[in-house]
């Protein structure tokens, strides 16, 4: 099952270290799905504070 960064809620298939921000904090409990593909002009991505193009979750549960 796909993990969900806890930090910058970027969604990762594999691994335990996020390829965004760093982080080793992952969790299963996420729900949502954003596609991010142009981060410099998406509203969205503003509004949820990333910063890198991604699949990310909505909400992390955890
Ligand atoms: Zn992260």
């Amino acid at each position: 099952m796909e993990k969900a960064c806890k930090k910058c809620r970027v969604i990762i298939a594999q691994g335990d270290v996020c390829p965004i921000c760093g982080a080793s904090e992952m969790t299963l409990k996420w729900s949502g799905y954003v596609v991010i593909m142009n981060v410099e002009k998406s509203e969205l991505a503003k509004k949820l504070g990333i910063n890198a193009n991604g699949t990310y979750a909505l909400s992390i549960n955890a």
